[in-house]
């Protein structure tokens, strides 16, 4: 083999290489989204694209970076037909192209992404639930709760992770659809970059009360993107999924538009710290304690 027929062997490849990877890229892109459109149980279809969805995107920019690679392993096809310098450098620009590619999607997916992404999670965490039996709208009743929920057999100082209740009642017949959303695969919105990148580094248990049972749960969160930190105080509520069967329509809160209070201290020393409370008093009773320790 010649070098002119190697060349033309390598352009053949590329291309045949561009249309392949675009294609697998497209049908890799296809095959999720049949997946997450099959899941027809709305809880199920929230934990995994909240599971799944970024490391598929992945999967389809790394298989797109490498039909990108190809094209630019086509660049001046026509003119060229010998091997020489310019053939390497058009390799290696391929693969710096590939990079490229895979890198900026990557860097998109894992911080801009998210918002996007918590806003699809919403959609099918709060979708109004239907009866099997009767087909009848079930009604979100934990909306307002702001307790949190230990896993049992994690209440040991380390290892806590709280999750979050969501009770769907239907008001006719009684029946309840308790769904459990583990609190540090949850994302949260940072008050400081914007993105939906905070999520729990870890928890820890403030308070217990005469037995010993956990009362107050002190959630430490860390952003990805600008390694903002901040600490949020939750009661741990010592009430059963099932106990919620009894419950009446909760109690709305005082001011039903403010969601919380934040406090932000700014020390000379160790820096900015913000903290979050649900109610004014616990914002209160926080500032007093601060108070007497310094
Ligand atoms: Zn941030």
């Amino acid at each position: 083999m010649n070098e002119i027929e190697f060349m033309d062997l390598w352009h053949q490849a590329m291309l045949v290489g561009l249309i392949v990877f675009v294609a697998l890229a497209v049908v890799v892109f296809l095959v999720y989204s049949i997946r997450v459109a099959s899941i027809s149980d709305y809880k199920i279809k929230h934990d995994f694209i909240n599971a799944s969805e970024v490391a598929w995107l992945k999967r389809v920019a790394l298989i797109f970076g490498i039909g990108i690679a190809c094209l630019i392993n086509l660049y001046g096809s026509s003119k060229f037909n010998q091997l020489g310098v310019w053939f390497g450098v058009r390799v290696f620009m391929s693969i710096a192209g590939a990079t490229v590619v895979y890198y900026t999607s990557s860097l998109i997916l894992d911080y801009y992404y998210p918002t996007r992404l918590s806003r699809k999670l919403r959609k099918w965490r709060y979708m109004p639930r239907l009866n099997p039996k009767t087909g009848s709208k079930l009604r979100l009743l934990t909306e307002a709760e702001e307790d949190v929920h230990l896993d049992e057999g994690m209440k040991a100082e380390e290892n806590i992770f709280s999750i979050d209740y969501d009770v769907w009642i239907d008001d006719q017949t009684k029946e309840v659809k308790i769904e459990k959303y583990q609190g540090h695969l949850l994302a949260l919105e940072c008050h400081n970059c914007g993105f939906y990148t905070m999520r729990v580094k870890r928890e820890e248990i403030m308070e217990r009360n005469e037995a010993g049972e956990p009362t107050m749960l002190l959630k430490h969160y860390e952003c990805s993107y600008c390694k903002n930190v901040r600490a949020t105080q939750f009661p741990i509520s010592s009430k059963q999924a099932d106990d919620y069967r009894e419950e009446k329509a909760p109690a709305k809160r005082v001011h039903k538009d403010i969601e919380g209070i934040k406090i932000e201290i700014l020390n000379a020393i160790t820096g900015r710290h913000s903290y979050e409370f649900q109610t004014l008093d616990q914002a209160q009773k926080f500032l007093e304690e601060y108070d007497i320790k310094n």
